[in-house]
C-alpha cells in the first residue's frame, strides 16, 4: 500500500475567490534563498543584512557588499528581493559605527537613526546594492528598518534613489510611522511592518524581556489598529503595504492582516504551506469581517477567540 499524502497546495497565495496574496520568504544570508524558493516563496520579503557587518571591525567595502547581493540576487532571477538595509544599534553594537552604552538600547540610536548618523555607511550599501541590482535580473526593493515619519521617510527615499535604487520603501515599526501612515506612503514606494518591534513599541514591552512576554502578542487589537492605518493609506495611495514580522506566520493572523489591506505576507519558510492552506479557505470578504471582528476586541487573547469562533 502506498503511504496516503496529505496535498499541500503549492503555488502562489490565493484566497478562496481568487484575490493574489504575495508570500515570501524572510532569509539572515544569501545561501538561504534558494531553498526558501524551493519551499514555495514566490521572492525574498526581508533579507536581513546585518550578518555582513556583525564581527568587522571595519565596515565591508562597497565591492565585498556587491559580491553578496550579486550572489543573492542571481539566486533570485525575475523574483522579488526586498533588502533591508543594516539594522544596528547599541543592543547590537559595532565597533566601526562607534554606538555607545545606552540605558534602553530599544529607544536609542538604532535602524535608520544609527544610519543617518554615519551615513558613508548607508551610503555605501545602497551603492552596493544599486550595483548588483544592475548586474542581475532580480525585483530588488530596498527599506529602512525603524522608519518613524516622513522627514526619515524621505530622507531615507531620496538618498536611495540618487543611488540607484529603484524601488525604495521603509519599514513600520514604530507606531508614529503608522500614525503617520499618509504621509509616509506619500513618499515611500511600499512599507513593509515589522509586527515584532511594532508590538514591542505599542504596548511598551522589551521583545527580549520574558517577564514581560505576555505582553508581546502582535493580535493584540492596538496592534492591528495600527496595522489598519498603514493597510489603509496603502489602499488609498495604491502602494503596496506588506507584513514581514513573525505575526505573518500565524495562519490565522495572516488572514485578519489580509482583511486590514496587507498584500503580501513574508515568513520563515517553514510556515510557508500552513499560511498558503489556510489563505485558501477565505474570500477577501470574509477576511475583512475577521478583521473587524479582531479590531473590537479588548485584548489579544479575546481577538484570537472572535477569530477562532467565525473561521
Ligand atoms: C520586526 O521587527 O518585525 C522585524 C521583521 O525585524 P526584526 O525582527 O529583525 O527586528
Ligand atoms: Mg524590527
Amino acid at each position: 500500500l502506498l503511504a496516503r499524502r496529505v496535498a499541500v497546495p503549492v503555488g502562489p497565495g490565493t484566497l478562496a475567490d481568487g484575490t493574489g496574496i504575495e508570500l515570501l520568504a524572510n532569509i539572515g544570508s544569501p545561501d538561504e534563498a534558494e531553498a526558501a524558493l524551493r519551499q514555495g516563496a514566490e521572492g525574498i520579503g526581508l533579507f536581513r543584512t546585518e550578518f555582513l557587518f556583525f564581527g568587522a571591525r571595519t565596515a565591508p567595502t562597497v565591492a565585498e557588499q556587491q559580491a553578496v547581493y550579486r550572489r543573492l540576487f542571481a539566486a533570485c532571477e525575475g523574483k522579488r528581493v526586498v533588502v533591508r538595509t543594516l539594522d544596528a544599534g547599541s543592543d547590537k553594537p559595532l565597533a566601526f559605527l562607534g554606538t555607545g552604552v545606552e540605558e534602553n538600547p530599544a529607544l536609542g540610536v538604532r535602524g535608520i537613526r544609527a544610519l543617518r548618523a554615519h551615513e558613508s555607511v548607508l551610503r555605501d550599501q545602497l551603492t552596493a546594492l544599486a550595483a548588483a541590482d544592475a548586474e542581475t535580473d532580480a525585483d530588488v526593493w530596498v527599506m529602512a528598518p525603524m522608519v518613524a515619519d516622513a522627514d526619515e521617510t524621505g530622507y531615507f527615499v531620496a538618498l536611495a534613489r540618487s543611488l540607484g535604487i529603484r524601488v525604495a520603501g521603509v519599514m513600520a515599526e514604530v507606531p508614529s510611522c503608522a500614525l503617520m501612515a499618509g504621509q509616509v506612503l506619500g513618499i515611500a514606494d511600499f512599507v513593509s511592518i515589522g509586527t515584532n518591534d511594532l508590538t514591542q513599541y505599542t504596548l511598551a514591552a522589551d521583545r527580549r524581556l520574558a517577564a514581560v512576554a505576555g505582553y508581546s502578542d502582535p493580535w493584540h487589537p492596538a496592534v492591528l489598529r495600527l496595522v489598519k492605518m498603514l493597510g489603509d493609506a496603502g489602499t488609498q495611495s495604491g502602494r503596496p503595504v506588506g507584513v514581514c514580522g513573525e505575526a505573518a506566520a500565524d495562519p490565522m493572523l495572516a488572514v485578519v492582516l489580509v482583511g486590514l489591506g496587507i498584500s503580501s505576507l513574508s515568513m520563515a519558510p517553514s510556515a510557508l504551506d500552513a499560511v498558503r492552506t489556510q489563505l485558501r479557505q477565505h474570500t477577501l470578504e470574509h477576511a475583512r469581517a475577521l478583521a473587524v471582528s479582531a479590531l473590537g476586541a479588548s485584548t489579544a487573547a479575546d481577538a484570537r477567540a472572535r477569530v477562532s469562533e467565525q473561521s
